[in-house]
């Protein structure tokens, strides 16, 4: 949800950094020294948040579909159809969207599939109400650059409720903008598709119409159980259930990410960041849990390093490759050495 995005972004790459690897991805390694292991609290927000100002429109949208996602306390709008809706929303657009979409293939490029098969990957990633691919994408590599350093977007070593949503509130000089942020997506923003989904909050728009085309189909299902009432409090208990509760669940399990996972678990890595493992996360955000082995080794399309580290993408990832839809699979380094 960033401002409005008035710029020519086509000539956003012209003034992007030199892409590190052939396929352009741009590599983010790890700068700095170690960081000294510090409580929340300790570490200072991002200088580039300052002078403090509130995105007013990141508060309402946030606001309205946590809201909305409240009705569901009522009764007469709960369907057995709308709660299904919801689950599977949040294993195909949440998985599929997010962590499989936006996370390993389109930062990190874990993985390769076809062109038509990335934007249906990145599409869905839309559904979920967070952000653009470039914006995220540039986001996410920030937070790999400077992991809990104060260049890190979103650290909860700065406080839980920062790390969790509170930097999602407040403007980034580097993140408000595309031009700003072009430079750790050059990738992306070569790609027309990517490009015109940063003009005028297109990926929003895409948003709208995935929450309209649930509630229309909602309503057909309603009208075909019993007439109009019926397509009444099915529409309503879609747009609840299966958009705005879904949105929500998917939301705090990518934030929990953020704040749980640099916080509480266990370490399989010393790395300088402090990231660690949490089963929870890993089982609401489908396998995205085992986030101090992702720090360790960030291309790598499995987090779950250990056997018992259950980590949905990835099998997810695997079927696809089974089906022909995605190739060249990084596995942990770990993996490798142990042969
Ligand atoms: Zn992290
Ligand atoms: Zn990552």
């Amino acid at each position: 949800m960033s401002e409005p995005h008035s710029e020519d972004t086509s000539q956003v790459h012209a003034k992007t950094e030199p892409a590190n690897s052939e396929s352009g991805v741009h590599v983010t390694p790890p700068v700095g020294e170690p960081v000294a292991k510090i409580k929340p609290g300790q570490l200072p927000r991002p200088e580039k948040t300052e002078p403090r100002k509130i995105l007013w429109q990141h508060v309402f949208v946030l606001s309205a579909v946590h809201l909305i996602s409240l009705f569901a306390l009522i009764p007469w709008l709960f369907t057995w159809s709308g709660l299904t809706v919801a689950i599977l929303g949040h294993f195909v657009f949440g998985m599929l969207g997010i962590t499989i979409g936006y996370h390993r293939l389109l930062t990190h490029r874990g993985f390769t599939c076809p062109k038509w098969f990335e934007y249906a990957l990145a599409t869905m990633g839309m559904f979920n109400l967070q952000d653009s691919p470039a914006r995220w994408v540039a986001i996410h590599r920030l937070h790999h650059r400077f992991s809990d350093q104060q260049g890190d977007t979103h650290s909860p070593l700065v406080s839980f409720l920062w790390g969790h949503v509170g930097w999602i509130l407040y403007r980034h000089k580097d993140t408000v903008r595309t031009i700003r942020y072009a430079k750790y997506v050059p990738d992306l923003l070569r790609d027309p598709y990517y490009r015109r989904l940063e003009r005028n909050n297109g990926w929003f728009t895409v948003f709208l119409v995935h929450a309209i085309v649930i509630v229309a189909i909602g309503a057909v299902v309603g009208y075909l159980n019993g007439g109009v009432n019926e397509a009444i409090r099915y529409a309503a208990s879609w747009a609840v259930w299966g958009v705005a509760v879904r949105t929500v669940f998917v939301l705090h399990g990518t934030w929990s990410v953020n704040s749980l996972t640099h916080m509480f678990g266990y370490r399989n890595y010393e790395t300088r960041d402090q990231s660690t493992n949490n089963w929870l996360v890993a089982l609401i955000a489908h396998g995205e849990g085992w986030h101090n082995n992702h720090h360790a080794d960030p291309r790598s399309a499995a987090h779950g390093h250990r056997w018992w580290e259950f980590d949905m993408s990835w099998w997810v990832i695997r079927f696809l490759e089974g089906i022909g839809l995605a190739g060249n699979l990084v596995r942990p380094k770990s993996w490798a050495s142990k042969k």
